[in-house]
């Protein structure tokens, strides 16, 4: 690993340990030539293998662009779509395998997705379930409106949307 600071090729581990419970190893570098030190990160590949046969390196920002197409038009913001993607990230490293199925990624969206907004969820699952017909929208709302009536976490009022107070402008 190359030293950031003056490029030298060689440097010498100082320090090595796991993070993430295991899911990654920081190593503290210092160089031979300056001295200076630097920290490296390694992480385990995570590989998707899509229907075709062909891998690709998992990404959360392709999660993101996935799930911002169904959040069309719903309160949802780039905060929330990042979040998600990093369940989604964590959920399928904790598996502990090194290649994923394309379609398994859709299935640990799944469950983020709805707590996280409703339509969306519908709009997601019903291209990545392809569902066919209105009996299969109805028969997914009835879960859903199952999943909201027991959880225990009340539906407030949408945050963070008060508007300025125009009255300090006389
Ligand atoms: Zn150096």
């Amino acid at each position: 690993m190359r030293c950031p600071f003056c490029r030298h090729a060689d440097s010498r581990v100082v320090d090595s340990r796991e993070v993430d419970e295991g899911q990654a190893i920081r190593r503290r570098r210092s160089c031979s030539e300056c001295g200076r030190r630097f920290t490296t990160s390694e992480t385990m590949v995570l590989a998707v293998v899509k229907r075709s046969g062909v891998t690709e390196q998992f990404s959360r920002d392709k999660v993101v662009r996935g799930v911002r197409r169904a959040c069309q038009g719903r309160p949802v913001d780039d905060d929330a779509l990042q979040q998600l993607a990093q369940r989604v990230e964590e959920s399928i490293r904790s598996a502990g395998v090194a290649e994923i199925p394309s379609h398994e990624v859709g299935l640990a969206i799944l469950g983020p997705l709805r707590e996280l907004d409703g339509v969306a969820y519908l709009r997601f699952a019903s291209v990545y379930r392809s569902f066919s017909s209105i009996e299969d929208f109805e028969k997914e709302i009835a879960d859903l409106r199952e999943a909201i009536a027991g959880s225990t976490e009340p539906d407030g009022a949408p945050e963070g949307r008060e508007p300025e107070d125009p009255k300090d402008t006389e």
